[in-house]
């Protein structure tokens, strides 16, 4: 059997930005990916700025696309009090449809490998041969030399692997919309509602991404999504202002489930972990678009710079743990904070009372591309 260079599970931006990188380093790589581009994901497709220089470096940023700039953080809470900020960094929206494909495109241009609609299913690595053993859906086994998993929050490959998040169930959903409203193109609102909170920006052609994460329970309490929708998101009178003035452009939301937000490990059974595959931050925070790139990224130069398995390992171990492990965990407390009754009304007029101490907490979810 022929042996890969280096396998790439998942095409979503962690796996795309290293499949590019590598790529454009003449190494060969396959990435494997269970859709075809392009497609619908549920996410709020706001972009932190901190990748912007980076993308644009690398002649990986959408310009062709009309984005413009995000610099306005709007926090309304459950009753409908608001207070806006600037924001430090910003950032910008385009779709996920859009992005990804883009990528995709890029990647393939230069001579990147894919295997598209095809999952993997199970992952085995021999210690003797000292390679990877992937097999897929329909029973194909592939043999590679590197792997990285970037296959997002959860997945057969977790379940083979046995992950210690997958015995626990979350109690989130995510929605998802693209809508034609009126609304500020350079402002991201986050809109609170008990149990849950709703993000609204600009992405590209002028069409807005409405996407919340709500409760499984209220869901089930409600009967349906578009019951749930007006029982509990109606509550904060900006909500309902935007369900019932604007153009909903999907037939259906997309709507996930099991969104978990446990602490994983970067390097697991000898794969590179990038992306939501290493640990997902809270949508809260904005910027888990931003981490995809980044660990993308580092996982790609880990291989580009270090032969030695052990020695990528480490870098790449150590890359992991020193930029991005305290950033998730802000992430969790303030998601936990979120959830509970009457602090959306606190934190709005914490912001109002002082602005200062809400761009310090922002700051600490943030980073810089190294
Ligand atoms: C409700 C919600 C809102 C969010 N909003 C924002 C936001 O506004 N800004 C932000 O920066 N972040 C946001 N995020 C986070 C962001 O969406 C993720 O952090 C980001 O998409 C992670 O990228 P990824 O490449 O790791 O995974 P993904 O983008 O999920 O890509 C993983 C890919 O792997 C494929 N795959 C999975 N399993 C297999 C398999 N076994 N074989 C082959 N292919 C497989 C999938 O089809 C998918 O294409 C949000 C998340 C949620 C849940």
């Amino acid at each position: 059997m022929q042996v890969k260079e280096i396998i790439i599970i998942g095409g979503g931006l962690a796996g795309l930005i290293a499949a590019n990188l590598l790529g454009k380093a003449g190494k060969q790589v396959l990435v494997i990916e269970k859709k075809t581009y392009p497609f619908h994901r549920v996410c709020g497709e706001y972009i932190s700025n901190e990748v912007r220089e980076f993308l644009m470096q690398e002649g990986l940023f959408p310009n062709e696309f009309d984005l413009g700039d995000i610099h306005t953080f709007q926090l309304t809470s459950t009753k409908g009090k608001s207070v806006s900020m600037p924001l430090d960094m910003g950032g910008f929206g385009i779709s996920r449809f859009a992005l990804d494909a883009f990528l995709y495109q890029k990647a393939k241009n230069i001579g990147v490998d894919f295997l598209l609609q095809t999952q993997v299913e199970e992952v085995f690595f021999d210690q003797d041969a000292m390679k990877f053993i992937l097999t897929l859906g329909d029973g194909r086994q592939l043999v590679c030399n590197h792997l990285i998993g970037a296959y997002g929050k959860r997945s057969k490959v977790d379940k083979f692997l046995e992950r210690d998040f997958m015995s626990q169930r979350s109690p989130f959903i995510g929605v998802k919309y693209h809508i034609k409203t009126d609304f500020d193109h350079h402002t991201v609102a986050l809109h609170n509602f008990e149990g849950g909170y709703c993000g609204i920006n600009r992405v590209e052609d002028g069409i807005f991404n409405l996407c919340y994460l709500g409760s499984k329970e209220q869901l089930r309490s409600a009967g349906s999504i578009q019951q749930m929708e007006i029982d509990f998101l109606w509550q904060n009178p900006f909500l309902k202002h935007i369900w019932q003035h604007s153009e909903f452009l999907f037939e259906k939301p997309e709507v996930i489930n099991e969104i978990n937000f446990s602490s994983k490990k970067p390097v697991e059974n000898h794969m590179l972990m990038v992306g939501d595959a290493a640990g997902l931050i809270t949508p809260l925070c904005g910027n888990g678009m931003a981490i995809a790139i980044h660990t993308g990224k580092l996982a790609a130069e880990a291989l580009i710079k270090f032969s030695r398995r052990n020695e990528i390992e480490q870098f790449y171990n150590f890359q992991w743990n020193t930029h991005f492990r305290k950033r998730l965990w802000v992430g969790r407390n303030i998601q936990r904070l979120f959830g509970a009754k009457g602090v959306s009304e606190f934190s709005v007029g914490l912001i109002k009372r002082s602005p200062f101490l809400a761009t310090q907490i922002m700051k600490r979810t943030h980073g810089e591309m190294v």
